[in-house]
């Protein structure tokens, strides 16, 4: 049983895969369930960028909040046959995460489809993609996120944010742990997953099993998904670096594993052969927990 717990399924232009590629790509991927959602943000082409983008970071031209993502996932749901459709499960994600009227907004869309088992990825401290996008900063212990993460508690599902350990400046210092940490520690019954444990494309902090070892046993309710930019740190040569298996070990039903795939263009294949590795390097028990269990009883209640 493979559960990806990290499937975008809109890239950042917002194009789609649509229900038959999404259908095939999972079954050539050897995935069993998988977590979908969208991307809270979409890329501008402006006047002045002479070549159309396909990733936020290609030309220097702003990403916009866009709602919209979630009826995106709500529909490529409800066009899935049956069978499918109870083997994935949709999460929102569209909203600012600095408005204090988020709230209103997830209670808003979260009422319109009967499909949602969580919330996420909420995009919060997201090295270049912070400096790309319109508006103020979010960051883990927004007040705004206050009454988002009392609502995932009240309806016993996960919320899955990116949360960078580190400024790219600092990548060692570990600057927004605390802000993480700060937030954790008001919500204790809402489940989180942290989404590549705060490592980012531009964010490679120093020794981050520590910072997670310590997280993980301060706060029970605390996850940890193991994806994108992370398994470059805590794979070598495709086995799990000696740290990074302790402490896996140390904790099999606080990890959750996903491809981070984003939209039409990935290559779901291929990412899911690095989760492959992974948990072979794992004994049985964890290998089980990690590779499906966990993701079962946070986003399907099983
Ligand atoms: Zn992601």
């Amino acid at each position: 049983m493979l559960v990806d717990a990290h499937v975008h399924v809109v890239d950042f232009l917002q194009d789609r895969l649509t229900p038959a590629a999404f259908a095939r790509k999972l079954a050539d991927a050897g995935v069993d369930r998988a977590v979908v959602c969208g991307l809270p943000v979409k890329k501008k082409w402006p006047l002045n960028e002479p070549r159309k983008p396909g990733y936020y970071l290609d030309g220097n031209a702003p990403c916009q909040y866009y709602s919209l993502t979630d009826e995106l996932v709500a529909s490529l749901h409800a066009e899935l046959p049956d069978d499918l459709g109870s083997r994935v499960a949709p999460t929102m994600c569209g909203f600012d995460p600095t408005d204090r009227l988020a709230i209103e907004h997830v209670e808003l869309v979260w009422s319109r489809h009967d499909t949602w088992r969580g919330i996420g990825e909420v995009m919060l401290r997201h090295d270049d993609l912070t400096n790309l996008t319109r508006g103020e900063n979010p960051c883990a212990d927004h007040l705004a996120l206050d009454p988002v993460f009392d609502f995932a508690a009240e309806r016993e599902v996960p919320i899955a944010i990116h949360h960078d350990s580190s400024s790219p400046g600092r990548p060692g210092e570990h600057e927004y742990v605390d802000q993480l940490a700060g937030m954790l520690r008001r919500h204790p019954r809402t489940a989180v997953v942290w989404c590549h444990a705060g490592v980012s494309r531009r964010v490679e902090p120093q020794d981050q099993g520590k910072v997670v070892a310590d997280l993980l046993e301060q706060h029970p309710r605390l996850h940890v998904d193991l994806s994108w930019a992370l398994l470059d740190h805590i794979l070598d040569d495709g086995r799990l670096v000696p740290r990074w298996r302790e402490l896996v070990v140390a904790h099999p039903d606080r990890f959750v594993c996903g491809s981070d795939i984003v939209g039409p263009h990935s290559d779901w294949k291929a990412e899911v052969a690095r989760l492959a590795q992974l948990l072979d390097d794992l004994p049985s028990a964890a290998r089980q927990a990690v590779a499906g269990e966990n993701a079962l009883r946070l986003w399907w209640q099983e």
